[in-house]
């Protein structure tokens, strides 16, 4: 606490990402990065990157990369906004949209980071219960301009809502600006994208760093109406007119163009998921169903953050959250098909496990 700090900052508990650890024998599935390098597009990109052009300030508006991310998803450009990572994103629509009278619903537990948000812009926010078996009780989001966030697929729980849900959703709140968060949407889930030209209302968010393996590019993403893209682009120009970096637009417009690379990697992890559901299900843990690039796992009689511990002096990261409703889950990312062999082998050697 210091007596230099505002009223808006004293209380803030700030966001603690996942561990980012500096050794590297470790099988790291406590972030959910992609365990694939990127496209061998991006390699090339890079490698043949003018250099001299690293002496201009990069295009403000990320021209490019908009313009190849309207074609993808069949929008207009004007209906793309790009940031640094969809946590900037994220941040900006808060700022833009959310600080209204009314509270913003959200999920009671989902990713953490719109909390902290909410606490440092000061927005008003109100927690709406899962369902028992950890979906989004999407049928109990109602408000007159307060604003709505949900992930879909959730994080950390991995349950994927239908198309269909958040229609209904957006028919019964057309008075508020509804964020999507779709991080994990490319491993299974269906993406509102396809609502955007009706509801002028959703805003889809998304990201580069885990299906498209970009994280350290620092690469997100929004699709909406042009009224809420040009909302964000307000805040973005008051902030930092440059959010993206020459070389973080060069690799993602790479990354987008290859699609068969994309599919193969997403294709794998998915396969793999199956296999470790099915592993992790024949050593006694509860499984939920994912749509996402990791599981949500709990076992029946060891505690989540004693199997953390014992998996963390066998360099294998996993990540376990310490609040009550979920302290016996563990959250683990799928990494290659190795990774998880080795991670299966290591539970089967837990003393109570074997
Ligand atoms: N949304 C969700 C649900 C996430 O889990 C994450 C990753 N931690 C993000 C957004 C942010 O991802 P990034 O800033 O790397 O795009």
């Amino acid at each position: 606490m210091s007596k230099f700090w505002s009223a808006a900052i004293r209380d803030l508990t700030p966001y603690v990402p996942g561990e980012q650890p500096k050794v590297t024998n470790l099988i790291k599935l406590n972030t959910n990065e992609n365990p694939f390098p990127p496209s061998p597009a991006v390699e090339h990109a890079l490698h043949h990157y003018d250099t001299a052009r690293l002496t201009l300030y990069p295009d403000p508006d990320s021209t490019e990369l908009k313009e190849a991310l309207a074609n993808y998803y069949g929008v207009e450009r004007a209906q793309v906004f790009v940031g640094n990572g969809s946590d900037e994103v994220l941040a900006h629509a808060f700022m833009a949209f959310f600080r209204q009278e009314k509270p913003l619903l959200m999920p009671s537990i989902t990713y953490s980071f719109y909390d902290v948000y909410c606490n440092l812009y000061q927005i008003d926010y109100q927690h709406i219960p899962l369902e028992d078996d950890f979906s989004v009780a999407l049928t109990n989001y109602t408000t007159e301009n307060g604003g709505i966030i949900f992930a879909n697929p959730n994080a950390p729980t991995g349950r994927s809502l239908s198309l269909d849900e958040i229609e209904a959703l957006l028919q019964r709140n057309t008075e508020s600006v509804v964020i999507v968060d779709e991080a994990y949407v490319d491993f299974g889930a269906q993406s509102a994208v396809a609502l955007v030209d009706k509801y002028p209302n959703v805003l889809v968010i998304q990201t580069f760093s885990k299906s498209r393996s970009l994280a350290g590019m620092r690469v997100g993403f929004a699709i909406g109406h042009t009224e809420l893209i040009d909302g964000l682009e307000r805040v973005k120009n008051s902030f930092n007119s440059y959010p993206l970096d020459a070389l973080a637009q060069k690799t993602a417009v790479a990354a987008l163009q290859d699609q068969s690379y994309f599919e193969q990697s997403v294709a794998q992890i998915i396969t793999t998921r199956q296999w470790t559901t099915e592993q992790l299900s024949e050593l006694g843990f509860k499984v939920i169903p994912s749509a996402t690039n990791f599981v949500f796992a709990e076992h029946r009689f060891i505690e989540g953050a004693e199997l953390m511990g014992y998996l963390r002096t066998n360099n294998i990261l996993v990540r376990h959250f310490s609040r009550p409703e979920i302290d016996n889950f563990l959250r683990i990312t799928i990494g290659t098909q190795e990774q998880m062999e080795a991670l299966v082998a290591c539970l089967k050697q837990h003393p109570d496990l074997g």
